[in-house]
């Protein structure tokens, strides 16, 4: 046991639920980029069977909306699960529940909703672009 990894200020239930939610959460990402993947072999199968034509054969315009689509759904579910990822080494670092640009806590409802969250509510609002 490293007891040295967990701040003595959280109780370690709510360490193990916080464990818990990004592991919950991580495996529904990866569900969907397994899913993704399939569809993406999907397109790409059914690209080979079209002509070429993006131009004019209307199926193959389709073809092309529904790999951006893809494409940009994959890169979503792989920034969501980088981000998990990191939550999970701040969770073991004791670092989780610490806002990471202003060093405030982060509410417990906010790391409910988000378990991937790095900055309180504030920042989140004051960083968005
Ligand atoms: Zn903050």
């Amino acid at each position: 046991m490293d007891d040295a990894a967990n701040r003595p200020d959280r109780p370690a239930a709510e360490q193990r639920a916080a464990a818990e939610r990004i592991r919950a959460a991580r495996a529904e990402a990866a569900e969907l980029a397994a899913n993704l993947e399939r569809q993406w072999d999907a397109v790409v199968a059914a690209a080979a069977f079209t002509n070429n034509d993006d131009e004019h054969d209307p199926e193959g315009s389709t073809l092309a909306y529904e790999r951006e689509r893809l494409t940009a759904m994959r890169d979503h579910v792989r920034r969501e699960l980088a981000g998990l990822d990191r939550a999970a080494e701040r969770l073991r670092d004791g670092a989780y529940w610490t806002c990471e640009r202003c060093g405030g806590p982060i509410a417990a409802a906010r790391l409910d909703a988000r378990p991937a969250a790095r900055t309180c509510i504030g920042c989140a609002a004051g960083a968005r672009r």
